[in-house]
């Protein structure tokens, strides 16, 4: 399937495995406020208990930057863990060294543990090779499971990978696998979604989208600035004026790979931009002066429902509009349904993620009906960039 090993490539069995995670959890109070990244990394953390290997989690926790710092302990998270994987999780208080050997040491096959905040070594960060040896000298094989950091090279991400036996665990696995299907190696035609507030922060996404798919949908905020680089008015709406020269670069790029730039035909305007705000839709061309465009409109949102028909993958990152505030958010909420819609009849793979658009798919109802979200923010962006995560590259060329 892969150019990279995944769990099923080792033998794994009664072996100490280090499982790289990303349990960078919300807490509230001392708690997990939300576990979702925990019971995201639980397939891996099975399917290796199950086989009878010593599983030995490690993952980063807020920015201590190499301090020790209680607050960012991830002893609370161990218990969230237990909880989560059904069984005793024991902790270790470093992530090198004596404690952890000592842990390690009590474990018997099948038995998990955690080990504490890989952050509080400076080390960690600077992909320093010492640092990583020491990690490397508690377990037999590493399992990169952490997508969501492959675009740092870490001590943890990186550097390990030369140092041990090394294979993709299975959140990793699907991730790959989701977005080599979406962009490398689409069904076509493919249309990438891009929506959001602003093109400045998205330059490299829309370039190099505009090198991969057949249509470039582009709607939010963003859309504006390529509305007004084409003259037209949009009022007091959101744009960045000085990035029309980049969005019309961004055209003609996409002009020359034969990718087609879709943009609003017409749009849901207020005057103020606050829940149930007097608004209305019209042409893009109609947006009066103290209008903001917050949406796009009905003819837009038939037109995307009717391309995206047509489509066979779809990518997706930002929102359409301001879908925090009801009625801004009828634009994502009808074509990302529709999205689910052609998903759940098997006639489109589709594949999002990146900043709010887990929330705005949420918001729309749909955020498990896609066939893979993304919930690894800076990574997905990243990859959507076109550039070599160094996380996923370490796998690949790991033995
Ligand atoms: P991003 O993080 O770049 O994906 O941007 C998401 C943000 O863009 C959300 O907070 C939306 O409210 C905002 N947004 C989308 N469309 C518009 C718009 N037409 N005007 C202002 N903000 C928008």
């Amino acid at each position: 399937m892969s150019a990279f090993k995944t769990i099923d490539d080792l033998d794994t069995r009664g072996k100490r495995v280090l499982v790289r995670a990303d349990l960078n959890v919300p807490m509230r109070d001392g708690k997990v406020s939300d576990a979702t990244r925990i019971d995201r990394s639980l397939a891996t953390i099975r399917d290796l208990t199950e086989t009878g290997a010593k599983v030995i989690v490690i993952s980063h926790f807020g920015r201590p930057k190499g301090q020790r710092s209680p607050e960012l302990s991830l002893k609370p998270i161990a218990a969230a863990l237990a909880e989560a994987a059904g069984q005793d999780v024991a902790f270790a208080a470093d992530c090198i060294g004596p404690d952890a050997e000592h842990v390690i040491d009590g474990m018997a096959d099948g038995d998990l543990a955690l080990l504490e905040n890989l952050r509080f070594h400076g080390a960690e960060e600077k992909n320093d090779m010492e640092f990583a040896g020491k990690l490397a000298e508690l377990a037999d094989i590493y399992v990169d499971d952490a997508f969501s950091c492959a675009h740092r090279a870490h001590a943890s991400t990186e550097a390990i990978t030369h140092l041990l036996p090394s294979a993709a665990g299975r959140l990793m696995q699907s991730e790959l696998v989701a977005l080599t299907d979406a962009l490398e190696n689409p069904d076509r035609p493919v249309a990438a979604v891009v929506g959001g507030a602003k093109i400045s922060t998205k330059m490299e996404v829309l370039g190099h989208l505009a090198s991969k798919v057949d249509q470039l949908i582009i709607g939010g905020g963003m859309a504006n600035t390529f509305l007004h680089a084409q003259g037209v008015n949009v009022g007091a709406s959101l744009c960045e004026a000085d990035m029309a020269d980049q969005a019309l670069a961004v055209m003609d790029a996409a002009a020359a790979t034969g990718c087609e730039v879709v943009l609003p035909v017409d749009a849901t305007f207020a005057k103020e931009f606050k829940e149930g705000a007097a608004s209305q839709s019209g042409p893009v061309n109609m947006v009066p002066a103290d209008g903001m465009i917050l949406d796009v409109g009905p003819a837009s949102i038939d037109d995307l429902m009717q391309r995206l028909a047509t489509c066979k993958t779809v990518v997706w990152n930002g929102p359409l509009g301001a879908f925090e505030i009801s009625p801004f958010d009828t634009g994502t909420n009808a074509v990302a349904r529709e999205a689910a819609r052609l998903t759940k009849e098997g006639a489109l793979l589709s594949v999002a993620g990146g900043g709010d658009t887990v929330a705005a798919l949420a918001n729309a109802g749909v955020a498990d009906a896609f066939s893979y979200v993304s919930t690894a923010g800076g990574a997905f962006l990243e990859w959507l960039e076109g550039k070599t995560l160094p996380g996923v590259a370490a796998l690949k060329s790991a033995d």
